[in-house]
């Protein structure tokens, strides 16, 4: 199961996490397939390169990352939104 970046980000965008992550899994907007009125102002974490070592939660200052199991339950659209932001 990979880890899902979630609304916190949107907005504060921080590259810590980006830096840190050993499979180079996560990625600025720009750099993702979603059509650009659909884009926030957020990074995404691609699930196909994800290896789910946890590094990025504890890099994070807005608490914006889980594990896919534990995305809060009014955040679980960005389930969808980061997969999708690589489909
Ligand atoms: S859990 Fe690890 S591999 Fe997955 S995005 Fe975070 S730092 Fe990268």
């Amino acid at each position: 199961m990979p880890h899902v970046i979630t609304q916190p980000c949107i907005d504060r965008v921080e590259k810590a996490c980006i830096e840190i992550c050993p499979s180079e899994a996560i990625h600025p907007a720009e750099d993702t397939n979603l059509p650009e009125d659909e884009r926030r102002n957020m990074s995404y974490i691609n699930p196909d390169e994800c290896v789910d070592c946890g590094a990025c939660v504890d890099e994070c200052p807005w608490e914006a990352i889980f594990p896919e199991e534990e995305v809060p339950e009014q955040w679980q659209k960005f389930i969808q939104i980061n997969a999708k932001a690589f489909a």
